[in-house]
This record gives structure tokens, sequence and C-alpha cells, in this order.
């Protein structure tokens, strides 16, 4: 019978998540792979954020019995600080960032913000706090205006277009015949993955969290684009806590500290400097990346 109620819970629980204006996040959390949706504690009090001090505090989690994912992670990210988290496919980074944003609980330990468990506060309060920029921004077929509107409702025109300036798509927006209210998806116009990444941007600076989850996409952007999101993206992480999910070494060589994660446990941690002179898994990914990057050059300059 459990088994016939599923879909209904499923359908329900994405409904909310529409509600709760996260639709986005699909595209980075699997929603339709969700467990079991997590539930406020009867009383739960808001979060409070002061700071932005974040603790991982010897994180367990598996999505199946017996198939442990994290085994035992602590992290300690000061507050205004960045930590990148690296490591190879499947190591658990994007799971770290799903149990942050509490789509699951931890099957052990805790995630603090402040001293207080992300277990024991409302939902809603914790993800007000939190602004994602996902892999893939999902856009809807509406204005540009509107989609940048959606970090936050009820936000004014001059709220909106301040954002996009922060995110450096304004002179882009403006540049179309209808500015604001030029519709893209499917019909409209098409935005390009660094364009998305713009909106995704604006959208949380329109939202201004104080803590801030960066989901770098797989697939490289052109080398330039990407340097200029990059430079964007400095200036949103400054004055918040960020944990940056990371695929290309270069882009986080600026972070205070970096997490090697490997089998579910923490392998390396310590500064771009640190790492490098290590000379372990961390250094080996860096020399390997470069290598690639050189040889990118090579055959874009050919
Ligand atoms: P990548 O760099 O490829 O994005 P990652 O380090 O972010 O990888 P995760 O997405 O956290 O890795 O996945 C960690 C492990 O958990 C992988 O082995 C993956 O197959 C498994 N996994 C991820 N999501 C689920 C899910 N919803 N149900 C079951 N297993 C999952």
């Amino acid at each position: 019978l459990s088994q016939l109620f599923r879909p209904l819970d499923l359908l329900g629980m994405v409904y909310r998540t529409i509600r709760q204006g996260v639709l986005d996040m699909g595209a980075m959390f699997d929603l339709i792979d969700t467990r079991s949706e997590v539930t406020d504690a009867p009383g739960a009090p808001p979060l409070r954020v002061a700071a932005g001090h974040v603790r991982f505090e010897d994180l367990r989690f598996g999505y199946e019995p017996g198939q442990p994912i994290l085994k035992g992670i602590s992290l300690d990210v000061a507050a205004g600080q960045t930590l990148a988290v690296v490591g190879p496919s499947g190591a658990g980074k994007s799971t770290l960032a799903r149990l942050m944003y509490r789509f699951y609980d931890p099957d052990g330990g805790r995630i603090t913000i402040d001293g207080q468990d992300i277990a024991e506060v409302t939902q809603g309060s914790l993800r007000a706090a939190i602004g994602i920029v996902p892999q893939d921004t999902v856009l809807f077929n509406d204005t540009i205006g509107y989609n940048i509107a959606y970090g936050r409702e009820g936000a004014s025109e001059a709220e909106i277009e301040a954002a996009a300036r922060g995110a450096a798509i304004a002179g882009f927006i403006e540049r179309q015949p209808d500015g604001y209210a030029t519709r893209v998806g499917e019909r409209g116009l098409k935005l390009s993955g660094g364009e998305k990444q713009r909106v995704a941007i604006a959208r949380t600076l329109l939202k201004d969290p104080p803590i801030l989850i960066l989901d770098e996409a797989t697939s490289a952007l052109d080398s330039r684009t990407e340097a200029d999101i990059l430079e964007t993206l400095r200036g949103v992480e400054q004055g918040r806590t960020t944990i940056v999910i990371a695929h290309r070494l270069s882009t986080i060589v600026h972070a205070d500290q970096i997490v090697v994660l490997e089998g579910g446990r923490v392998a390396e941690r310590g500064t771009h400097a640190e790492l490098l002179r290590r000379g372990g898994l961390y250094a080996e990914m860096w020399n390997r990346q470069a290598a690639e990057r050189e040889e990118g050059e090579a055959l874009a300059a050919e």
C-alpha cells in the first residue's frame, strides 16, 4: 500500500517545493530521488543567523542503508570565509551541499549555523539564509526581469536592476529590444550557459543571503566567460560564508580553506599553497588539470 501513496507524497513535496520558491534547485538536488521528506520538529524555532559560522561535525550519510557516502566529515567555516570542496567524481561533494540545504537529514553528526543544529530550526528559515548558484539554472518561460525577480518576492524594479548590474548582466539585458520585459525560454531569447549563470547570480544578489553555496558547472564555459563570471562571484562572496563545490581547481585558488574529499572522508585540507607543497592528491589533481589547460590552450591557438 505504501507504494501506492509514494507518488502522491512526491507530488505534494514538489508542490510545496515550488511554493517555497526553490524549484530551480531541482536540477542540482534531484528532487525525484529524495529518500524521505525532512520535516520541521514540532515547535522548531527559526534559524537566527548572527555571523554565519558553519560547522559540519562528524557528518555521516548514505542514500541507501549500508552504503555510506559521507563517513564522518568535520569542517569549520568561519563567518565570511570561503571553503572549497574538491575531489573525484562521486566523492560526495554535492551530497554535502544537499545536507546543508537540508534535503536530507544526516545519519550521524550534525551541521550547525552559528551554533544552531540545522535539523532543529524551521526549513523555511534555513533556506532563506542560504543562496545557491546551481550548476544549471532553470529559466521560466517568462521575462528576464521575472526570472531575476524570482530571487525575492516583491522586489522592486530598481532592486532587480541593481541585482542585474551586480551580476554583470544589466548591459546585455538593456541591449535587448524589450529590455527587462524580453521573454526568455523556449519561444523567447535563448541564453548561453554563462548568461544563465548570471541570472542565477542576480537572483542570489536579490535574495542577499548570509550563506552561499556555489555549485560549479561540470562543463567548462569558455575561459574568458569563466574568468568574467569568477570575478563577479568574488564580489558576491564578499561578506558571506561561502561553500564552493568545485570541479576546476583553477577557480578556487583564492579559497580560505580547501578540502579534498575522497571515499567519504576528508583526505586533505589546507590552502592552495599548502596543498601544493604537500604533494598529495590535490597536487596531483592540480598538475593534471594544468596539463589539460595547456593542451586546451595549445589547441585553441592552432
Ligand atoms: P560529481 O563531482 O560527479 O558531481 P560528487 O562528489 O558531487 O560528484 P555526489 O553527487 O555527492 O558526488 O554523489 C556521491 C555518491 O552518492 C555517488 O556515488 C552517487 O552515485 C551517489 N548518489 C548521489 N545521489 C544519489 C541518490 N539520490 N540516491 C542514491 N545514490 C546517490
